[in-house]
């Protein structure tokens, strides 16, 4: 069903920019005009050495709701097979679509698919001089100014881990002041396109290892000598399964050894494994709508280019159920009596202290398991409304809300658990400010 790809000429690890990479597919024609390509918010690195672009693949169709998934390669320049295997994965759906295959014609119409290969040129640039043959452990791995991307956004899980013995808000939390002016141009980037895109669900692919790594990176408890912890985040559940989704659609990572280590069913929680502060998929999960998870794919970090043929073939199927994971739960829109949509508006899963918001346009999708849920829509200056809804195994369920305005002389403050209205301010030791 996926013999196009694999018949593809392998394209080497090489320095050409993504643009350039796409303007002339290993078949030699134009890639499909439906592989449309933007920068991430127009926003250019300049760095030490030169300026160049975040440069992400867009694949979709349709202009109805969607959710939007994103993949994220190379945030660490040295660990090169993440930024190939997405360069791969466009020009497969790509072809796919076009020939017709069902599975990734029904997730091109339905999915908003945004692929950044490389959140690292510049690191990319000095690891691939080196080749594969002499690369190191860290050559290449932070950006122009030797900054690891991966420590460079801002710390929201102090202030999280006090908000939840304090009962605070439990998502979208706030960046803290002049956020923008400590972090590099790359996360500066990454960061006003989480904003601009409700993402839904995302993985970030690294090497070094092979496993899937799923939230919280960072650990509630202080490190004791060489401890670490498991720090599960509200959603544990569905972070493993879709930990697990990659680790058993992938041909050897959930059977466990790979790289001298031991994971078993190829996951790990990721403070269980080694506590990390200031990374990417945590941020994600507490100042946006996104579930990212980490995916370490090889335990090779440069592996070369004759290894990509087979690592394609064995990374593709988990690229795609991965994507596919984005349909499950419960999806829909909120709006009010005069069916304007509310954007913003809380969806609250009783049991789930993580709520998510609707999107601009009042749409919102929220990941569940199967199981049958109790969901409260709630926005500012509306009544609160709650559903029952249970979610099977397929498809997301629709789940439309209409609020009420709330009568006058009755306006609370609400959320007053949950949302951006209230919150006690954390110790001054403690959080991001
Ligand atoms: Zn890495």
């Amino acid at each position: 069903m996926y013999s196009s790809i694999g018949e593809l000429p392998c394209r080497k690890s090489n320095s050409q920019s993504i643009g350039s990479v796409l303007g002339q597919s290993p078949l030699g024609k134009p890639l499909d005009p439906r592989v449309a390509e933007y920068s991430v918010t127009g926003l250019t690195i300049c760095s030490f050495y030169y300026c160049m672009m975040l440069n992400v693949l867009f694949v979709m169709l349709s202009k109805s709701v969607e959710p939007e998934f994103k993949y994220i390669g190379n945030m660490h320049g040295n660990e090169v097979l993440g930024r190939e295997l997405l360069i791969y994965l466009a020009q497969f759906l790509c072809e796919e679509y076009r020939a017709g295959n069902e599975r990734i014609t029904h997730l091109i119409h339905d999915t908003r698919i945004h692929i950044l290969p490389s959140m690292n040129p510049d690191g990319y640039e000095v690891a691939a001089r080196q080749g594969p043959e002499f690369n190191g452990y860290l050559v290449g791995r932070g950006n122009a100014k030797e900054v690891d991307l991966n420590r460079n956004f801002p710390d929201l899980n102090a202030l999280m881990y006090y908000y939840e013995r304090h009962n605070g808000q439990n998502h979208h939390l706030p960046l803290p002041d002049n956020w923008e002016l400590q972090v590099e141009p790359e996360t500066l980037a990454v960061i006003k396109w989480m904003q601009n895109y409700n993402f839904v669900l995302s993985a970030n692919l690294h090497g070094g290892a092979v496993v899937a790594n799923y939230p919280f990176d960072n650990s509630r408890e202080p490190r004791i000598r060489g401890k670490t912890s498991n720090s599960a985040t509200p959603d544990d559940k569905i972070f493993k399964k879709l930990a697990k989704t990659y680790s058993y659609g992938h041909s050897w990572m959930h059977k466990g050894w790979n790289c001298g280590d031991y994971f078993d069913e190829g996951i790990t929680n990721g403070a269980s494994w080694y506590s990390l502060s200031k990374g990417m998929q945590d941020f994600n999960y507490l100042h946006t709508n996104c579930f990212e998870i980490t995916l370490e794919l090889s335990c090779d970090k440069f592996p070369p280019a004759t290894a990509l043929a087979s690592e394609w073939l064995a990374n593709r199927e988990a690229l795609v159920s991965y994507m596919e994971q984005v349909h499950h739960g419960i999806k829909g829109m909120v709006y009010d009596e005069n069916n304007n949509p509310i954007s913003n508006a809380v969806i609250s899963v009783a049991g789930i202290n993580h709520d998510i918001t609707s999107g601009t346009d009042g749409d919102y999708f929220r990941l569940l398991l199967p199981g049958t849920y109790t969901v409260t829509a709630s926005a500012l200056g509306y009544q609160p409304f709650t559903k029952t809804v249970t979610v099977g195994p397929a498809e997301a369920v629709q789940l439309d809300f209409y609020l009420k305005v709330q009568p006058k002389g009755n306006v609370k403050a609400y959320p007053n658990k949950k949302g951006s209205t209230t919150s006690k301010s954390p110790p001054t030791n403690l959080g991001p400010r």
